[in-house]
């Protein structure tokens, strides 16, 4: 199947991400999100993005221009899919907000497109029914920032149709990932299945107490040679997610320490706006985070 035009729905932290690499890549891209505000945030995050490419990624002019001419913006959800070949779903990781979503979606969207989710820790089936298309559906699920982290994992749930498989890991090849076939349903795929636990550790031994964030990254940081540690990657994350993730864990196994780190996550930071990297704060204040000091590990 020959895929030109891609609709990526949410401009928050991940869907700004995968619409410009997307875009750079070649593809028409639609950006769809329910809120102005949201295309407002994913616009500012794509000029930032071109300046990345540009002093960073070798990027030239005309790539950038082209990446942009090939950009599209809308809040309305038939608009965003009238001619989309595929769709990378990056709403919130809420349930209810999701489900509502891939019910309007299989209203208005073309019979030819299919259906990813970009979810971090929910299961494909968990939405398939209410895509209307369940052998169309299956999961793309990207790391951040998916331009260093390129890798793109591609999940079926059992009613997906096998031929859809290649289709999207021949797709998250085209736009720069290598891509990582996942055999079985599995809530976290690979990477989340490793890092959720991990950033669940650190989140505990800091609401509890037991140390400060930096001196927690830093030990991660010494220990394994990684450029971040868990605070540096939540920030990276951003809070809301990060926030969404512990209280629905935290909710359903009725674990009263991921319910404690959510409440703390709101209180001490999306309360106060520092919605981590993206905001200009969180743990660490950007865009200079001092675990990028090089005087930081010693
Ligand atoms: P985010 O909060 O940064 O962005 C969500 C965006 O969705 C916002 O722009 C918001 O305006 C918009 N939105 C809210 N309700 C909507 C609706 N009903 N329809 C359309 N748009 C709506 O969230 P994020 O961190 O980008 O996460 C989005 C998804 O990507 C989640 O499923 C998350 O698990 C997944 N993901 C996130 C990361 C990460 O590092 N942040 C990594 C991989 C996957």
């Amino acid at each position: 199947m020959d895929i030109k035009n891609v609709t990526i729905a949410g401009g928050g932290v991940l869907g700004s991400q995968i619409s410009w690499m997307t875009a750079f890549h070649g593809f028409n891209v639609s950006v769809y999100d329910k809120f102005e505000k949201g295309i407002n945030g994913a616009k500012e995050l794509h000029k930032k993005y071109a300046e990345h490419f540009k002093a960073n990624r070798g990027a030239s002019q005309q790539e950038i221009d082209d990446t942009f001419s090939r950009l599209f913006y809308t809040t309305n959800l038939a608009e965003a899919v009238k001619d989309a070949d595929l769709i990378n779903e990056s709403v919130p990781e809420n349930p209810e907000i999701k489900t509502a979503f891939y019910t309007e979606l299989s209203k208005v969207a073309p019979a030819k497109t299919i259906f990813t989710t970009n979810s971090s820790t929910m299961l494909p089936s968990t939405f398939a029914e209410h895509t209307g298309r369940p052998e169309m559906f299956l999961a793309l699920h990207f790391a951040n920032p998916i331009w260093d982290a390129n890798f793109g994992e591609v999940m079926m749930h059992p009613g997906t149709d096998k031929k859809y498989f290649q289709i999207i890991l021949d797709f998250a090849k085209d736009i720069g990932m290598v891509p990582v076939p996942i055999l079985k349903e599995q809530p976290g795929y690979v990477i989340n299945s490793m890092l959720v636990p991990f950033l669940f550790s650190a989140q505990s031994l800091y609401f509890n107490g037991v140390s400060d964030h930096e001196t927690i990254d830093k030990t991660w940081m010494l220990f394994s040679g990684s450029n971040a540690g868990p605070f540096g990657i939540i920030d990276m994350i951003g809070m809301q997610t990060t926030f969404n993730v512990d209280m629905m864990q935290g909710n359903a196994l009725g674990d009263e320490q991921l319910l404690k780190n959510g409440r703390g996550l709101k209180e001490e930071f999306i309360d106060k706006g520092k919605m981590g990297a993206n905001s200009g704060e969180g743990f660490y204040k950007y865009p200079n985070p001092s675990y990028l000091d090089p005087d930081f590990l010693k």
